[in-house]
Parts: C-alpha cells; sequence; structure tokens
C-alpha cells in the first residue's frame, strides 16, 4: 500500500514536472506572439483548445495549416483526395521531392510534415474526396473551416455544410497573380452563395493548371486566411467583413463589399442543394473501360471552343461538333458538347474528379 502510494505520489510529481516543461517549453516555442497584445496567454489558450479543418492540401492548405500548426492550434484535420507531383513543389510547401517520386497521398506528406514542425499538436491527415457523403462527418467537432479547395463546386457543398452545420468557413482562391479570399460565418454574415450565386460554367474560369499560378500569390492569401483564423480562435473583433483581393505581381490590394442577395438559397432559404445533392456533378464509373463519367447536372453543354482555346497549350486537341479530345499524360479527357466528360486511363472516381477540376475548372 505505501509502495502503492509513493509510486503514486512520484507518479503525480512525474506528471506535474512534465507539465511545468511543457509549459516553458511552449513559453518559448510560442514566445514571439506571446508577447503580442492581441494573443497573450490566454489567446495562445483557446488556440491550443480549438480544432480547425483545412479542406483541400495544395498551396493554400499546405500554407494555411503550416501556419496555424506552428501557432499552436489544439487540432488539425486536413483532407485531400490528391497524390503529390513533382510540379506541386513550386507553391506547396509542405511536400518534398521524395513525397513526389514515392506519389505519396498530400493529406500523408502533410500530416509527417505538420508533425514535425509541431508534434504537440494533433494533425489528422485524410485521404478522402470530400464529397456530400462524407463532408458532414468529416467536419464534426470543428470550430471553423478553411478552404484549401481547387474547385468552385467543392466551395459550394463547403458553404452548405457550414450553415447546416453553423461552423464558419474561411474562403480562399488563387490563380495567375491574383488570389481572393473572405469569411463566411453563418446568421452574422452573407454566404458564398450571395457573392457568386452559381458555379461558374465549365472552362469559364482559369485554373492553375491551365492559367498558371506564382506561388506568392496563394502564400498571400493563405496567410490571410489564417490570421483570420487565429482570431477567430481568439476571438478577436477585428475580422474581415469584405471580399479580399490580392495581387502581388501588379500590386493592388482591393477590398469588396459582399451583400446579402434576398432569396439566398443557402442563407435566406436554408437549401443545401450541395449538400444534399440536387445540385452539382454526377459521376459513375464506367464498367470495365478504365474510365469515369463527370457530368455537371445543370450546367448546360461544355463551351467546346473556350475550352479548346484553354486546352491546347497542354497538348494536341481533337475536335469535331460533339466533342472535344486531349490526352495530357496517360490520361485523356474526352469533352461532350451536352456537358458530359470522360475520363480515360482510370477507373478511380476521385482521381477523376481531380484532373476534372484541374482542367476544366469546376
Ligand atoms: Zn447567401
Amino acid at each position: 500500500m505505501l509502495l502503492f502510494l509513493l509510486g503514486s505520489n512520484r507518479l503525480h510529481k512525474d506528471e506535474l514536472r512534465d507539465h511545468e516543461m511543457d509549459s516553458q517549453v511552449n513559453d518559448e516555442r510560442y514566445s514571439s506572439q506571446l508577447i503580442l497584445p492581441g494573443i497573450g496567454q490566454e489567446g495562445q489558450r483557446k488556440l491550443g483548445n480549438s480544432t480547425v479543418v483545412v479542406v483541400g492540401c495544395g498551396a493554400l492548405g499546405c500554407t494555411i495549416a503550416s501556419a496555424l500548426v506552428r501557432a499552436g492550434v489544439g487540432h488539425l484535420r486536413i483532407i485531400d483526395r490528391d497524390f503529390v507531383e513533382i510540379r506541386n513543389l513550386q507553391r506547396q510547401i509542405l511536400f518534398t521531392e521524395a513525397d513526389a517520386h514515392l506519389n505519396q497521398p498530400k493529406a500523408v506528406a502533410a500530416e509527417r510534415a505538420l508533425h514535425q514542425a509541431n508534434s504537440q499538436v494533433q494533425v489528422e491527415g485524410v485521404v478522402a474526396d470530400f464529397d456530400p457523403r462524407n463532408a458532414l462527418s468529416l467536419v464534426e467537432g470543428a470550430n471553423l473551416l478553411l478552404d484549401g479547395l481547387d474547385n468552385f463546386e467543392t466551395r459550394y457543398l463547403l458553404n452548405d455544410v457550414s450553415w447546416k452545420t453553423g461552423i464558419p468557413w474561411i474562403y480562399g482562391g488563387a490563380v495567375g497573380t491574383v488570389g481572393m479570399t473572405a469569411t463566411f460565418i453563418p446568421d452574422q454574415t452573407p454566404c458564398f452563395r450571395c457573392f457568386l450565386p452559381d458555379p461558374p460554367p465549365p472552362g469559364s474560369v482559369a485554373t492553375c493548371d491551365v492559367a498558371g499560378v506564382i506561388n506568392s500569390a496563394p502564400w498571400m492569401i493563405a496567410s490571410v486566411q489564417a490570421a483570420e483564423a487565429m482570431k477567430m480562435l481568439i476571438g478577436t473583433p477585428n475580422r474581415n467583413r469584405d471580399l479580399i483581393v490580392l495581387d502581388p505581381w501588379n500590386l493592388s490590394f482591393q477590398k469588396v463589399l459582399i451583400s446579402t442577395r434576398e432569396n439566398c438559397p443557402t442563407c435566406q432559404q436554408r437549401r443545401f442543394d450541395f449538400l444534399e445533392g440536387s445540385a452539382g456533378t454526377k459521376v459513375i464509373r464506367l464498367c470495365g473501360q478504365n474510365a469515369v463519367q463527370i457530368w455537371n447536372a445543370g450546367q448546360g453543354p461544355f463551351p467546346l471552343d473556350q475550352l479548346e482555346e484553354h486546352l491546347c497549350l497542354l497538348g494536341k486537341v481533337t475536335r469535331n461538333e460533339h466533342l472535344l479530345q486531349i490526352t495530357i499524360g496517360e490520361y485523356t479527357l474526352v469533352l461532350f458538347y451536352d456537358g458530359r466528360a470522360v475520363i480515360r486511363g482510370t477507373d478511380d472516381v476521385a482521381l477523376a474528379r481531380s484532373l476534372y477540376a484541374r482542367y476544366i475548372g469546376i
């Protein structure tokens, strides 16, 4: 009994010592932000008690996650469907040449890199396509959602998820030399669908793979998103109320007011078209063909002339009045006038959706 008590006492002392050592290490680790009046010990404690979900792990997601993990959020879940490729390394700061060589899933490579940066943060990499079936369970327990996505459709889904659950989200996007961000808080601000009521038509929006991107554009936007996230988690009142548009190449910075749209399906009518499946892409695996068909319901026909103009920079395009076809690497994309796309060379739905987002841009 005495031995037990002594043992228990020692354990208690060891725990106290570990706790003291942890808090000393933390004071040192976070010393640069602890002295900021807007953060301090109380702000740091709130960050440590927070859970954030980063959806997408490209240039934005990598930079946001790196900033928040280094700043000491308690728990960060990062979700991505893709694997690392060499062309990602120009801007996706959590990955290495070895990750690209091994085709590591981005969520796995990110989890490892983030753990090496701050082992005190609970980091959870999830290899998944964020879609209407899993979206609600993937955001469970989150205080805040961060957009590191490369396509509009999933942003509409994220907006639905945010309004359905009441969890705020921070939009971010960058292409070429320009990036944008806005903060959306259910029942306090307009929503993403007030800003853009419907997804842009396929092929009408530039993507990083077609139009290119300089690395500093997503890095700047991700930095604003991360700062905004820290302020929200700490409870600082000076939040971003506008759409911020940054162009580091042409040195411009704009703030654009977003107003609540009367009859907005999401925030005014509380209709969740993208979460409940009445809008968005329909995807089917074409059995025995090593191909996946993606059909953008309600988006109308593909603007084949416009798509040809973009895609001919990436490879040889063949085309007739009904369809356009291009082979990029080991995959062939066939785009039918009626709005269907067939991705040949894979039966992996997540990969096909990723290729679609990359080259068609929705
Ligand atoms: Zn709205």
